[in-house]
């Protein structure tokens, strides 16, 4: 195997656990230096040594980071101290997202807010922190995992759906911003994952989901990090403000 990011530094945001943990140890299987953030410092644990294992060479680093990724501050403050420490991130992944779905008649300000400020606020934090010194090195890309919800709304995710349609307006609006720096924006849409984040729904909901997907079967985190793989590399050189859907066929 080819190894696609040797000597790039990536930052992987909610990258402790799912689709994120899965991008981490795919780019560290590439040669890749791994920084993620999280706030579960068990899962971080766990996910460190899960990456340690994928890594190709022994002086590859790999480091987590206790953030909480909608607090611009911090976010700041630590993305300050990584530039510090390795000089340079190449990759930028916006990975970190929750849900808090009901209806919108139900659905509390409290809720509306949380999903905002960490699947949205937080894109805008990492990104503001990191675009000037993209642009002085005039290299880097950046990744927003958004979501299939995004491009077509889900009934009892008004929330959810409002971030990930907005992370895809951000991320073109950045891409026509960065392109002439030679700086890429791009974002994936996942379908239906199977994460932690899915395996509450129910058994209903599951074959419902999996009655619309083409392809006949639930995606795996692996089948994104595939995705972001590409995006990540010189290989996706000439593409930018893009969105690729990694959903089995489930929009056309
Ligand atoms: P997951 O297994 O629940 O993992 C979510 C990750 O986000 C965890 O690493 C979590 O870290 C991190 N996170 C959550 N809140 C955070 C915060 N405030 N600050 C920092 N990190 C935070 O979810 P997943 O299924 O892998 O989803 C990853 C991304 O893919 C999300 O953006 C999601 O919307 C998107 N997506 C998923 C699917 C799917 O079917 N699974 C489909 C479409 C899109 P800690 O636990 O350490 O806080």
């Amino acid at each position: 195997m080819q190894a696609l990011l040797t000597g790039k530094s990536a930052l992987i945001t909610g990258g402790t656990a799912g689709i994120g943990k899965a991008i981490a140890c795919l780019y560290a299987a590439h040669g890749a230096d791994v920084a993620i953030f999280g706030t579960n410092q068990t899962r971080a644990e766990e996910a460190v040594r899960e990456i340690e294992a994928a890594k190709i060479n022994p002086s590859q680093k790999v480091l987590y980071v206790l953030v909480d990724v909608s607090q611009s501050k911090e976010v700041e403050r630590v993305i300050q101290e990584l530039l510090t420490s390795w000089g340079k991130i190449d990759i930028l992944v916006n990975n970190a997202g929750i849900t808090r779905d009901n209806l919108l008649m139900k659905m509390s300000e409290e809720d509306w807010d949380l999903v905002l400020n960490v699947n949205l606020k937080s894109v805008y934090n990492t990104c503001r922190a990191l675009t000037r010194p993209m642009m002085k090195a005039r290299a880097g890309t950046i990744i927003n995992i958004s979501s299939v919800i995004g491009l077509t709304g889900n009934a009892g995710q008004v929330n959810y759906a409002a971030s990930k349609s907005g992370m895809i307006g951000f991320t073109k609006s950045l891409a026509k911003e960065l392109a002439s720096r030679h700086v890429r924006a791009n974002c994936i849409a996942p379908g239906y994952i199977e994460t932690q984040m899915t395996e509450g729904l129910s058994t209903s909901v599951k074959e419902a989901v999996l009655s619309k997907i083409p392809l006949g079967h639930i995606g795996r985190p692996t089948d994104i990090a595939h995705a972001a793989l590409f995006l990540g590399c010189d290989l996706s050189s000439y593409i930018t403000g893009q969105v690729l859907a990694v959903d089995g066929g489930m929009v056309m």
